[in-house]
């Protein structure tokens, strides 16, 4: 079997036409292309603004600048989650807090924030950071009714989840990202994210302002609108008004992204398909813990479209299961290192035992081979290799 990984991009010819072509256009940073892939996926995830970014990384620091947070701002954050969720509020300067999650479905336990809104006075945290881990999606209308008795801003990490939705209590199908619930959602598209251009990311948000801000942020601060400017010099005359980074998407990565987009809905089906086969395959393994159990997927599988970034079990010996498919050529993969215990967080004063039913779920976990093109075979190699180990154990 040849190896298998946890996830992968899948690029077809018309990818690589689509790159081709604007290689041999006029333009290779922003061009229409980068106005096209906004507008498509604003569309897709039924926002009405997107703002396409280098990458998952800068989306969030564009979310962190544009919420004006600094060197007063506390935000809350899951410690399940890539570090850079919190590491956006660090760049401002803001400090991160976390708060456990529920071992259920691994996402942010909103009781567990509650908690700890109602032990500060008002007015002490600023912002909350819910993540659609593995791409289930959080359920941003009651995030929202807690962040509006607090006063506080939302920004969606919607990294693991476009295509994803819940449903709120008004019966309504809510898309992640769509920008009802949070103020601002962010997307990546690094190459085991459901659209891939290898780097590049998107905000989305139905707020104008914070569009308008955004978009000056993204480009140093600059602009050319002479309706915007102080003073008008002639046809170069820009201004700089704020101080922006260069946090551009290339014409040919949103190409790339735009051909992507066009097979969004049937990965998103492949996704559900091989989760299924996993659900089926693991529902009876006593000592093979499904993170999101078939029964709530299912039960409300009107309600809810999960996007399955990770399919993720939790087992006891981790690790030698870990190792063990490494020798039968299956490179599982660990989600996530909590972020609290990472050497940076710990230095700013964080320490294990802090958050421990995320310690729990990271010394268990481990995310399966999830991406569109795994076959059934391999599929089913994999299930194969997983439950010998854990009946070799019991
Ligand atoms: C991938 C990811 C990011 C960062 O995206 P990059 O494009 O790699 O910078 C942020 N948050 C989550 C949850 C992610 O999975």
């Amino acid at each position: 079997m040849k190896p298998i990984p946890y996830g992968r991009q899948h690029i077809t010819q018309e990818d690589i036409n689509a790159v081709v072509e604007t290689l041999q256009s006029d333009f290779l940073t922003q061009g229409p292309k980068v106005a096209e892939f906004e507008e498509k996926f604003a569309a897709y995830v039924g926002a009405k603004y997107a703002v396409a970014v280098a990458n998952g990384t800068a989306a969030l620091h564009l979310c962190a600048l544009a919420l004006e947070v600094n060197e007063n701002s506390r935000v809350i954050t899951t410690p399940i989650t890539f570090a850079a969720s919190a590491n956006c509020v660090r760049y401002c300067g803001g400090e991160v807090e976390f708060a456990d999650i529920d071992p259920e479905t691994g996402l942010l336990d909103i009781e567990k924030v509650r908690q700890k809104l109602e032990s500060q006075p008002k007015g002490y945290y600023t912002g909350l950071i819910p993540v659609d881990f593995a791409g289930m999606p959080v359920n941003l209308e009651a995030f929202r009714n807690l962040a509006d008795e607090y006063g506080l801003w939302i920004i969606e990490d919607a990294c693991h989840a476009p295509g994803g939705y819940f449903t709120d209590s008004n019966g309504n199908k809510q898309k992640c990202g769509n920008g009802v619930y949070a103020d601002l959602a962010i997307f990546s598209f690094h190459p085991v994210k459901h659209i891939a251009t290898g780097e590049g990311g998107m905000i989305t948000t139905n707020d104008p302002a914070l569009y308008e801000k955004l978009l000056l942020l993204r480009t140093h601060g600059i602009t050319r609108d002479p309706a915007k400017m102080r003073e008008n010099h002639g046809g170069w005359y820009m201004e700089m008004q704020e101080l922006g980074y260069n946090y551009r998407m290339p014409d040919m990565l949103t190409a790339l992204g735009i051909s992507q987009l066009t097979r969004a809905d049937e990965g998103l089906q492949r996704r559900q398909e091989i989760a299924e086969r996993y659900d089926l395959a693991f529902k009876n393994l006593e000592n093979v813990k499904i993170l999101n159990p078939a029964a709530y997927v299912q039960n409300s599988s009107a309600n809810q479209i999960h996007a399955y970034h990770l399919y993720v079990i939790q087992v006891e010996n981790r690790k030698e299961l870990y190792d063990y498919l490494r020798t039968k050529n299956i490179f599982a993969q660990v989600h996530y290192i909590p972020v609290h215990l990472m050497p940076y967080y710990q230095d700013l004063g964080f320490r294990k035992d802090d958050f421990p039913l995320a310690e729990a779920y990271y010394e268990m976990c481990l995310s399966l081979p999830m991406y569109p093109s795994l076959t059934v075979e391999e599929q089913e190699y994999v299930i194969e290799k997983v439950i010998s180990f854990v009946q070799s154990k019991s």
